[in-house]
């Protein structure tokens, strides 16, 4: 695995190049509370946004978290800001998925109101993913643009929620239904935050990481394959280095396809056609997103089989290496109607006319866009599928 010529082991950069809204992901561990320095020097290499005299080095910044790490991981980095000299103020939203909504984003436009914030003020977002999600789409949309910067504190957030630009909300008929592309000023990742995130949530996030390495590089998976313990624990060196790899993996997507034109950016979605229909069939809440990825990827995977796309020695390296780091590879107990399934599956965004789309494996590493998958595959892999979690003991 290379990364950037200029990252030291314990502090890693991966660029994104979009141009002019080109910016560093940095990745350390337990450098917080210093972590204003960074923003400072990103700030000092766009004059354009800070050139004015009321604004200077050090600005006025929002601090949008949630209640779970607000008196934590955000105070810290407001005490950092401060201590350059940001003028700050702090927003605290609920934790959790009810909470990424246009209410919350008003409750956002309120407080850049009260701070009479210019295009000058940094909208900073410390926490996961549905923080991120809500303070880049208030920054996104309040005085036509503010820059944004992401400081993720879940797993997911840190490889692939913040990355990226896609901000947004969700609406009662949908998730994510309201949002719009706006790329941060820089992502700053401190592994640290991760001692914190509860199991699931962190487990939850590894089913990403493991996407990457089976859908994109098979070297990363030979990676993970060899860190399982170091996952497993949570190690600062590794968790730098996967975090980092992640990143770069899907900022070279971003890169060739920013704004889910050409299908590239469709690539990141292995397994998730499955996860999403089970997501919403299960009841929100009742498995994580990234538990229903990971067993949507071996779902996907058996699909892949069932064409004659992929070795059935492919899926079982992928269910290998999800036990290893204790992911869920069948849905839990009790039958699985195969026709809600199947509508759920007509409503995803990949679908074009009318055909299913899929993003199916041809080997580890390598995973394409599939037009018209015949639905009676798929009909009888699911009915594989409830009549094996139907048998299941209880
Ligand atoms: P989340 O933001 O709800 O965080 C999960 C839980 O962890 C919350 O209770 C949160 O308060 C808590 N938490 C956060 N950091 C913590 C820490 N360090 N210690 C202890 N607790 C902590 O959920 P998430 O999984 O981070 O993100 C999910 C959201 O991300 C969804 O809304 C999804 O749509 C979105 N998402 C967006 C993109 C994108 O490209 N923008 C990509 C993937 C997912």
């Amino acid at each position: 695995m290379t990364l950037q010529s200029h990252s030291s082991p314990d502090s890693l950069t991966v660029p994104v190049s979009l141009g002019a809204r080109s910016y560093e992901i940095v990745i350390t561990s337990g450098k917080l509370d210093s972590w204003a320095t960074t923003l400072n020097a990103w700030v000092a290499r766009r004059p354009q946004f800070f050139a004015t005299p009321s604004c200077g080095p050090a600005g006025k910044a929002l601090i949008v978290t949630d209640h779970h790490v607000g008196s934590t991981h955000a105070q810290r980095a407001q005490r950092s800001l401060n201590a350059t000299h940001w003028v700050t103020a702090r927003v605290e939203l609920e934790a959790g998925e009810q909470s990424k909504t246009l209410v919350s984003a008003a409750q956002l436009y309120d407080a850049l109101a009260e701070m009479k914030a210019d295009r000058r003020t940094v909208v900073v977002a410390v926490g996961g993913g549905v923080v991120g999600d809500t303070a880049g789409f208030a920054a996104a949309t309040y005085a036509r643009g503010l820059p944004f910067v992401e400081v993720p504190t879940t797993l997911l957030a840190q490889v692939d929620s913040s990355v990226g630009g896609k901000v947004g909300v969700n609406h009662t008929r949908g998730k994510n239904l309201i949002g719009a592309f706006h790329q941060p000023l820089g992502v700053f990742i401190d592994t640290q935050t991760l001692e914190t995130l509860s199991e699931r949530d962190y487990r939850s996030g590894l089913a990403e990481v493991v996407k990457y390495g089976v859908s994109l590089d098979e070297e990363f998976l030979a990676f993970l394959e060899s860190h399982v313990d170091g996952l497993n624990r949570r190690a600062p060196d590794v968790l730098r280095q996967v975090v980092a790899r992640s990143c770069q993996i899907k900022a070279r997507v971003v890169e060739e396809d920013e704004q889910e034109l050409t299908g590239l950016r469709a690539l990141l979605n292995y397994g998730h056609t499955f996860a999403h229909a089970y997501e919403a069939l299960l009841g929100y809440g009742r498995l994580l997103h990234g538990e229903a990825v990971a067993i949507g990827m071996v779902h996907a995977s058996r699909l892949a089989e069932r064409l004659g796309r992929v070795n059935a020695a492919d899926t079982r390296r992928l269910v290998g290496l999800l036990e290893a780091v204790h992911l869920p590879i069948d849905l839990p107990r009790g039958p699985l109607d195969a026709e809600a399934v199947l509508d759920r599956m007509r409503l995803d965004k990949k679908n074009i006319g009318g055909t299913l789309r899929f993003v199916l494996p041809t080997s580890i590493g390598r995973v394409e866009l599939v037009d018209e998958v015949p639905e009676a595959d798929l009909r009888t892999l699911l009915a594989e599928i409830s009549s094996r979690e139907a048998s299941k003991a209880p």
